[in-house]
């Protein structure tokens, strides 16, 4: 309960032994069916399923990843299509979800698969670390939920309600020593994504939803709430983009594969530096737009006013039809859309 003072004894997470680990386990399972939220990736068995949820879902939020979700399986509905697909194929169908590395090592990945294990996704846990991508936690994920290996997962909402539960912070080791020991042996995927869902919807940050929890008897923090580190301050830039759009088709310029964010990449030409002359002529529009820690005032200058500096002999013209099928940036896509172009 937020802003609850009562703490608890530390006794009380003592108390999960093996009296009454079931119980717990129990009130966990049975608090998950009748709350966890309706998600595509919790209706299969899937491996190459879940495992596209579990990469997308890193630094993407649930509502961010739903959409392109359904339209990268529709795209590439098993791991041989993926492999088989050019990476801007792939980068394409991802654009918009942002931090792009997640998108190669998935494709690198689903060629391994192909290559090492006839194109289907190992069973064990050992063999899907050993893939571009894939850590302990994704890789856990995978056997748990996919295939019912008794192995625990440890994300940053689990890790969350088993400090609360132990009423201090644990070591990297000890946590994951914790989550397997709690771990249901006949149901771990369902357990695993329990103890994610607590954490995501109920043992929230800032105010843990204590009065609602099933895991309460057994907590030492109670909402008692550890003070958190200050949010990475966000910094604030400007761009300017031009935005030439004539004869069917728009300039655009790839990205250096160098980069370290969104290498390869296709957008409008763009600039940190003013233009000359008035900051009206062709001013079209301005966007908000964040990536990462910047927030970004995005102008966006139509025609040929942006001329004399950087940005308007750059690029080269593309035709609008082959658009869908390039790795183009979110806000290249944001502004294209919001133009009608496509
Ligand atoms: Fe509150 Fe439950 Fe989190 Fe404990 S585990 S802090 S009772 S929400």
């Amino acid at each position: 309960m937020a802003g609850k003072t009562q703490r608890a004894s530390p006794v009380s997470q003592r108390n999960i032994g093996p009296c009454n680990i079931g119980h717990f386990r129990r009130a966990l399972l049975a608090w998950y069916e009748a709350n966890r939220r309706d998600l595509p990736w919790r209706r299969t068995r899937d491996p190459y399923s879940i495992w596209l949820s579990e990469i997308m879902l890193q630094q993407t939020r649930v509502s961010g990843v739903l959409e392109h979700y359904r339209v990268f399986l529709e795209r590439f509905p098993n791991i041989t299509a993926l492999a088989s697909a050019s990476e801007d194929a792939v980068l394409a169908a991802w654009s918009g979800l942002g931090y792009y590395r997640r998108a190669r090592m998935l494709h690198q990945a689903a060629r391994e698969i192909v290559e090492h294990h006839g194109g289907r996704f190992p069973h064990s846990v050992e063999a899907s670390r050993a893939l571009p991508g894939i850590g302990r936690y994704t890789a856990a994920a995978i056997a748990s939920i996919a295939f019912q290996e008794s192995v625990a997962v440890v994300d940053g909402n689990v890790e969350r309600v088993l400090h609360r539960l132990e009423g201090r912070a644990l070591t990297s080791r000890q946590t994951w020593q914790r989550a397997q020991e709690f771990l249901s042996p006949s149901r771990p995927g369902d357990f695993n994504q329990a103890m994610m869902e607590l954490g995501a919807t109920v043992c929230l940050p800032r105010e843990p939803r204590c009065l609602i929890c099933p895991l309460r008897p057994w907590c030492a923090a109670q909402g008692e709430v550890a003070r958190r580190k200050p949010a990475p301050r966000q910094q604030r830039k400007q761009i300017w983009c031009a935005l030439e759009h004539r004869n069917g088709a728009v300039r655009l310029v790839r990205r250096s594969k160098k980069l370290s964010l969104m290498a390869g990449m296709w957008e409008l030409p763009q600039s940190t530096d003013p233009p000359r002359g008035s900051p009206h002529d062709g001013h079209w529009r301005t966007f908000r737009h964040s990536i990462t820690v910047t927030d970004y005032t995005v102008h966006v200058l139509r025609g040929q006013a942006h001329n004399g500096k950087v940005l308007a002999s750059r690029g080269k013209w593309v035709a609008i039809e082959e658009i869908p099928a390039m790795p183009i940036t979110g806000l290249t896509r944001k502004i294209l859309k919001v133009e009608g172009i496509i």
